[in-house]
């Protein structure tokens, strides 16, 4: 009775089995057919080849037929937003189109999109439009949305510069006048040289990070990288920082020891830390604590700069690492800092093949955490090198 059921069972299975093959088939069929009719609409209305050179290109692209309905679009024209359905998301876009439709000649325009259905962001772009035949026409896009919004980072940063440059630069004239005619009271002699000294070391940290920037996009870290201790690194960062954190009366926090490495180049990485604890300690309240420590996960060496300071808005993260950049304008002019300080960090752990990420909460303080690939310690790391040297 059993084995009877067992024998049912087993045929039962048989049978579900070949009808699902069966049902799979059908569907697998289906869809090569669905597949094929659609190449087939496509091909009856492009010209031989079209598609197949559009679906190489990384660039927003679209065909649109006699009556600007689109026959074909690139993934980056979809994710960019420039096609709805059948049809172009912007009328400005589609005009353009008609226009070169009806003039049988190329057309290009620079155009200001809005970008998605909510929200002010926009895009700016500039479109060509081509006839394609007798009725078809074909439309590139280029988005030049990160040019413009660099160049207008770059215009402020100038304008931020000179502004820096020209409040230090006017008091160390009118210092050096009150300096003069205070020369008979030594007190006040005494004072004036003080802040005189306080102008000077600020137009000094200002043109310092000019020249690095320029100095350090100049410089490929790996070219000869050399195992750099993280315990020496993390000391002579917090170190270089020492002044900045007495000033502010901010105490450092250096996590437990570790004997990690990692290859590079130990002034640049010293560098980018340094710049991650500087600011930390600017934008961490008088008395505050900021804490450096270093660990290693699967290969990966993480050392982070957390700070429980005035943190950073949703909308600021994404954009810190930027060139120029610089948050609440208020609040970072009286740092008098350049916005250049994270996109060094940036551009140094990327050239020593890491990322540098950012947590923060506004009013909670900040995390920056540099990830790096973990090294051999040095012992380990010379015979191999040399290994190297001689292949
Ligand atoms: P800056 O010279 O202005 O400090 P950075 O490139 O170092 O330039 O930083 C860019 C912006 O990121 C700053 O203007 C500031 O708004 C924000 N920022 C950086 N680090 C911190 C931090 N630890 N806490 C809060 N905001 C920060």
């Amino acid at each position: 009775m059993s084995r009877m059921r067992t024998a049912d069972l087993v045929l039962v299975a048989l049978l579900l089995g070949a009808a699902m093959g069966v049902v799979f088939t059908v569907l697998v069929q289906a869809a090569r057919a669905r597949a094929a009719a659609a190449t087939a609409v496509l091909e009856q209305h492009l010209p031989d080849g079209v598609a197949a050179v559009l679906q190489t290109l990384d660039e927003p692209a679209v065909v649109l037929d006699g009556s600007t309905s689109v026959l074909l679009a690139t993934d980056a024209a979809q994710s960019l937003g420039l096609v709805a359905g059948r049809l172009l998301a912007h009328p400005e876009v589609a005009a353009v189109v008609d226009d070169a439709r009806g003039a049988h000649e190329p057309r290009r325009a620079e155009l200001v999109l809005r970008r998605g259905a909510v929200g002010t962001a926009s895009l700016h772009v500039t479109v060509r439009a081509a006839p394609l035949g007798v009725s078809l026409v074909l439309l590139l896009v280029e988005d030049r949305s990160d040019a413009v919004r660099l160049e207008a980072v770059r215009r402020d940063f100038v304008a931020n510069v000179s502004h820096e440059l020209k409040t230090p630069i006017g008091a160390v004239g009118l210092l050096a006048e009150a300096l003069d005619s205070a020369a008979d009271d030594p007190s006040q002699v005494r004072r004036f040289a003080g802040r005189l000294t306080a102008e000077a070391g600020r137009l000094a940290s200002i043109t310092r990070e000019i020249i690095d920037f320029s100095r350090i996009q100049a410089r490929d870290p790996l070219h000869e990288p050399q195992p750099v201790a993280l315990d020496e690194l993390l000391a002579a960062a917090i170190d270089r920082s020492r002044v900045a954190a007495e000033a502010k009366s901010v105490e450092v926090v250096r996590g437990k020891r570790s004997a990690l490495h990692v290859l590079g180049d130990e002034a640049l990485l010293t560098t980018a830390l340094h710049n991650l604890i500087v600011n930390a300690v600017q934008y961490s309240p008088p008395g505050g604590h900021v804490g450096v420590g270093a660990r290693v996960r699967d290969g990966v060496v993480e050392i982070s700069v957390s700070d429980q300071g005035v943190g950073i808005a949703d909308d600021d993260l994404e954009r810190v690492f930027e060139r120029f950049y610089r948050g609440d304008p208020a609040r970072s002019r009286s740092t008098g800092g350049t916005g250049l300080g994270l996109s060094i960090v940036k551009h140094i752990v990327e050239n020593h093949g890491g990322d540098v990420r950012v947590w923060s909460r506004v009013g909670r303080g900040s995390t920056f955490t540099i990830r790096l690939p973990e090294a051999a310690a040095p012992d380990a790391a010379r015979p191999r090198r040399r290994e190297r040297e001689r292949v």
